[in-house]
């Protein structure tokens, strides 16, 4: 990234609107805005104070091609830290990309994905775990999702992270003055300071660890599965739950042979749902292959749906699948209500802990799922406003800092010299450093913001 540059893209999303936005930020942006940009009063862009706008029109050489909005933000007090100049237009995909072109032309550089935040993170304005946040907050699906992300851009795990990384820091300037003047007595090294004072720190840091499994339960929805037999009403269920007709519904045994997965939301709860094909015996090479992903899904997702067709007997099969499917996490839909009922249910029912009848064709017995999915899936309460780690960076980062703080613990008690202690302290601190961005690599850095788009 060459912060000399003045950098433009179109930050809103490509279709057609009421208003789109070309964002310049830079140096130059003030200079390429007066080129290109007319006030209708005449005023320029270099005399407005920061905070400002300007309603005027766009121009390419002589030739109109919008009348806009200007507005303008002085830098440091802008997204990037730099001078920033926002053209919002008419929301449609010629003219955004025509006065893109335009500002182009007149001296910036096309920004790169995510470059505006990266100039905010290298300015100084945002950490790497708010400006995850940032790139959080536009992929959220849901309420909690949006609110977890919007906590993270405004700092709820770097304030948790900097609590840690301030005591930890505090311990290694202590065991650093140990090391130049060993015959002093530093109180704060006395055993049972030291060592409860790295016990509780590796506390803290074990609960923010523990806060990744619920945080991608919030972010991606819960892993759930929907498993059954061919045509008992797995598709059917699953376009329901969706809306939409994602998976091919025919009465024809073996239509769906792959993993169709979709996010749906029952209430508050959101579930990443994947429709696999019927599991059943076939000789059928490529059939085969889905009924093998089907059982592979089945023995990782979270939450197991499990289908019964009301109006067949109960079959061997049915049985098979029954005796091979976890209990614990799994619910039993008793589907095609509607119809007469010739399964005999009570056979199996026991076997479940939670079961619901269920007409998926029409949705007919949906908040009875709903129910039994809360009781199944007991998520642990996290108080977002603690802050919580959202990705698997974030993950690793506070789980090598853990490792490096028990480490240390051991290293005390196995009788070692502090100087020992120290180094593993220093290990800590260098990766809470990591997690917020102050001691990372640059390929790093870039890597994170290369997940961005374009615009932000
Ligand atoms: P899959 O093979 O398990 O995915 O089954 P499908 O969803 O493709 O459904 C097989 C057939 O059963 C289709 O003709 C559906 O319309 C029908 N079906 C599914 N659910 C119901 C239901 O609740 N009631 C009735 N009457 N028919 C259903």
């Amino acid at each position: 990234m060459d912060a000399e540059n003045t950098i433009a893209a179109i930050s809103t999303a490509r279709g057609q609107a009421g208003v789109g936005i070309i964002k310049i930020s830079g140096s130059e942006a003030i200079k390429i805005a007066d080129k290109v940009f007319k006030s209708a009063k005449g005023k320029k862009v270099q005399d407005l104070e920061g905070y400002s706008a300007l309603y005027g029109r766009v121009y390419e050489n002589d030739d109109c091609l919008d009348e806009v909005i200007v507005l303008f933000f002085k830098a440091p007090n802008s997204y990037t830290g730099e001078d920033v100049v926002e053209i919002q237009c008419h929301g449609g995909i010629y003219i955004t990309e025509k006065i893109l072109k335009v500002v182009l032309n007149n001296g910036a550089k096309l920004a790169s994905t995510g470059e505006f935040t990266q100039r905010a993170f290298l300015n100084g304005k945002l950490d790497l775990t708010q400006a995850e946040g940032v790139m959080d907050l536009i992929s959220a699906q849901g309420q909690k999702a949006a609110k977890a992300a919007l906590l993270a851009r405004d700092g709820a795990l770097s304030k948790n992270v900097n609590k840690v990384k301030s005591l930890l820091l505090e311990i290694a300037a202590n065991l650093s003055a140990y090391s130049d003047y060993p015959d002093e007595i530093i109180p704060e090294l006395n055993e049972e300071n030291l060592k409860g004072k790295l016990e509780a720190i590796r506390d803290d840091l074990e609960r923010l660890l523990g806060t990744y499994d619920s945080s991608r339960v919030i972010k991606e929805g819960i892993d759930t599965v929907i498993v059954g037999k061919p045509n008992v009403g797995k598709s059917t269920l699953m376009n329901y739950l969706s809306g939409y007709e994602k998976s091919i519904v025919t009465d024809i045994p073996g239509t769906t042979r792959d993993v169709v997965e979709e996010s749906v939301r029952l209430g508050d709860i959101v579930l990443k749902v994947s429709d696999t094909a019927g599991i059943r015996n076939t000789n059928d090479p490529v059939e085969l292959i889905g009924v093998k992903k089907a059982k592979d899904k089945l023995k990782t997702a979270d939450l197991v749906l499990v289908i019964f067709d009301l109006s067949r007997e109960l079959s061997i099969e049915d049985e098979e699948l029954v005796e091979n499917i976890a209990k614990s996490n799994t619910i039993a839909i008793f589907n095609k209500s509607d119809l007469e009922r010739k399964f005999d249910y009570e056979k199996i029912k026991s076997k479940f802990t939670e079961f619901v009848f269920m007409s998926a064709i029409d949705g007919k017995g949906v908040d009875d799922l709903k129910n039994a999915i809360s009781k199944v899936v007991k998520l642990k309460k996290i108080d977002l406003d603690d802050g919580f780690l959202f990705n698997r960076r974030q993950f690793e980062c506070v789980k090598c800092a853990m490792n490096a703080v028990n480490e240390a613990i051991n290293t005390y008690n196995l009788g070692f010299t502090l100087d020992a202690v120290e180094v593993m302290i220093e290990d800590a601190i260098s990766e809470l450093l990591k997690l917020t961005g102050e001691r990372v690599t640059e390929s790093v850095t870039d890597e994170i913001f290369s997940r961005f788009c374009v615009g932000k």
